[in-house]
């Protein structure tokens, strides 16, 4: 899932390639994937596609007074093509036919269609629900009072910071990075951290800085469609810690695993893993 550094990198690209092209016309291949219906698609024809910019983790694309608010979910995928979809590509949600001949291709992998947009005048996009209801943005990090009482919460710090309205734009990857570079449990409450455990936080957050400085480094023109993400301790169980090289643990839920280093986060302390704690139950 594309999360704050990977949505800007790519809104960057989009923008220096797309901004001042004129849009021919627009469609949604996708079922369900436009949740608006006024003003329609066709009200873009003739338009300028005037920028692209991100909130949290979603893109938005501007249209002079008309703002393309996108959901990525899991699975979805911005990406400008030099010609035009085939009809038969089923990973197709919106396309934005440039009458240069490109298209700015909305696509989502998988089985399960879950990726949305929604068209709405320039003002509104603020008011969204969805927008209206984030927390501060984790880039740049807000003021360190700010992080402290979006913290405050009588939760668990790995859903935590993954919830958007707490704070926007980090999920399942970089907590596991801002936690450990913090040094601090992913199963610490956010209500009981010290404010100097809210300082190393706050630090930790400058993660997500170094990895668009990366993407910077590293990325051309074409974002490509899965990134080389500068990951230290997610998904590296097994692996020794950069920092004290204790192996890294995990612990895995449904959907999602958390990485940690026991030196580093939880005091030596080997958390339960929960999947199979629950087999053998
Ligand atoms: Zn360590």
């Amino acid at each position: 899932m594309p999360e704050l550094p990977e949505v800007e990198i790519v809104t960057r690209r989009l923008n220096t390639a797309l901004a001042g092209t004129e849009v021919e016309s627009v469609l949604a291949p996708g079922m369900n994937v436009m949740k608006t219906f006024a003003p329609p698609l066709e009200a873009l024809a003739g338009r300028e596609l005037t920028g692209v910019r991100r909130i949290g983790k979603m893109p938005v694309v501007e249209f002079g007074e008309l703002s393309l608010l996108i959901h990525l979910m899991s699975a979805g995928r911005l990406r400008v093509f030099d010609k035009r979809a085939s009809i038969k590509d089923r990973a197709s949600r919106v396309l934005v036919r440039l009458a240069d001949g490109r298209e700015l291709r909305l696509r989502e992998f998988g089985t399960k269609q879950r990726a949305w947009a929604k068209l709405l005048p320039e003002g509104e996009v603020e008011r969204d629900e969805m927008v209206a209801t984030l927390g501060p943005e984790a880039w740049p990090a807000p003021p360190l009072e700010a992080l402290a009482a979006a913290v405050d919460q009588p939760r668990h710090l790995h859903p935590l910071l993954r919830d958007q309205r707490a704070i926007a734009g980090i999920g399942r990857s970089w907590v596991d990075e801002i936690l450990w570079e913090a040094r601090l449990s992913p199963f610490r409450k956010g209500s009981e951290l010290t404010s100097e455990e809210v300082e190393r936080l706050y630090d930790g957050l400058a993660v997500l800085g170094a990895a668009i400085d990366h993407y910077e480094d590293v990325i051309g023109e074409q974002v490509p469609d899965k990134l080389p993400m500068p990951l230290k301790v997610h998904r590296r169980e097994g692996e020794p810690c950069p920092r004290c090289g204790t192996t890294i643990e995990a612990v895995y839920f449904a959907e999602h695993q958390t990485n940690y280093c026991p030196t580093c986060q939880t005091g030596g302390k080997v958390l339960k893993d929960r999947r199979l704690s629950r087999l053998l139950k």
